[in-house]
C-alpha cells in the first residue's frame, strides 16, 4: 500500500505510538501518503465523557504537531491531517465549527455508536434487531449526504447476526445510496487481523454486486501496523476471494471549505 488515511495515535486513548513514531514507520513501509484520522473530539451536552477519542481541547496540539511533522518530512513522506468521526446529527454543527480554523484535508465516517453516542451501546456488539440495522443504515447515509466526509470507514460494522435476507434488505439500498454518492467503502484491515466481526463477506458481497468503490484502511493502533504486511496480504485476499478491486488512493475532501 502507497496511501493509507486511516491511522490513530496515543491521543484517542485507545491507541500506542506518537505521530513520528507511525511516521517513521510508514517510511520504513515505503509508503507515500500517511493519512492521520485519529478519533474525532465531539462536543457532547453536560458532562458526558466519551472515552476512546481526544477532547476538544486537545485537537489544536493534534494538528499543530502534525502540521510541524508535515513540514519536517516533506522530503520523504506525505502527511495528511484528518480525523475518524462519527455522524452524531445533534453534535455535527459543532464539531464542524471547531475543527473549522484547522482546515482539515478530510474526514471518514466511522459509525461506531448510533444517535448521538449517550447511552448507545458500541455497533460491534451482536444484534438481531431489524430496527438497529435500520437506524445505523439511515443515520450513516445521513452522515454521508452532508457531503463532508472522504470515504466511509468498516461500512459493515454493525454487528447484525440476524437473516441474510433482513440484511440484505437493508444493505442493498445502502450501497446503492452509496454509489450514486459516489463514496468509497473502505476494506478494514484492522477488522481482519483483530479478526472482528468486519469485513464480512455478507456485506462486500452485496456492495460487489452493486459496483461500490473500494479503498483499503490500515487502521493503525500501533506504528507497528504499518510495517507488518500480513494485514495487507488478508485484504488483498479477501477483495480477491469476493472479487472487488480496491482502488490505490482516494481523492480527498476538504470537509470545511
Ligand atoms: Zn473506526
Ligand atoms: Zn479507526
Amino acid at each position: 500500500m502507497k496511501h493509507n488515511y486511516h491511522t490513530h495515535t496515543v491521543r484517542c486513548r485507545h491507541a500506542q505510538n506518537t505521530e513520528r513514531e507511525y511516521i517513521e514507520a510508514a517510511i520504513a513501509a515505503g509508503i507515500e501518503t500517511l493519512g492521520f484520522a485519529d478519533h474525532a473530539p465531539q462536543i457532547f451536552p453536560g458532562d458526558y465523557y466519551s472515552h476512546f477519542r481526544m477532547r476538544p481541547e486537545e485537537l489544536s496540539d493534534y494538528c499543530s504537531t502534525l502540521r510541524a511533522l508535515k513540514e519536517e518530512y516533506k522530503d520523504k513522506i506525505d502527511i495528511k491531517i484528518g480525523l475518524e468521526a462519527e455522524y452524531y446529527p445533534a453534535l455535527f454543527p459543532a464539531l464542524l465549527a471547531l475543527i473549522r480554523p484547522y482546515e482539515l484535508d478530510y474526514l471518514i465516517l466511522g459509525q461506531h455508536l448510533d444517535d448521538n453516542e449517550i447511552g448507545l451501546e458500541h455497533n460491534f456488539l451482536p444484534t438481531d434487531k431489524e430496527e438497529h440495522l435500520i437506524r445505523h443504515t439511515s443515520q450513516v447515509l445521513a452522515g454521508l449526504h452532508t457531503g463532508c466526509f472522504t470515504y466511509l470507514a468498516h461500512p459493515d460494522l454493525v454487528n447484525f447476526t440476524g437473516d441474510d435476507e433482513i440484511y440484505r434488505r437493508h444493505m442493498l439500498p445502502f450501497c446503492r445510496e452509496i454509489k450514486e454518492m459516489d463514496i468509497p467503502l473502505e476494506v478494514n484491515i484492522l477488522g481482519l487481523t483483530a479478526k472482528r466481526n468486519y469485513p464480512s463477506e455478507r456485506f462486500y458481497r452485496i456492495a460487489a454486486e452493486v459496483g461500490n468503490r473500494f479503498v483499503l484502511g490500515v487502521d493503525a493502533h500501533t506504528a507497528g501496523a504499518l510495517t507488518d504486511p500480513t494485514g495487507e496480504a488478508m485484504a488483498r485476499e479477501f477483495c480477491r476471494k469476493i472479487g472487488i478491486t480496491p482502488e490505490e488512493d482516494v481523492k480527498l475532501i476538504p470537509p470545511t471549505r
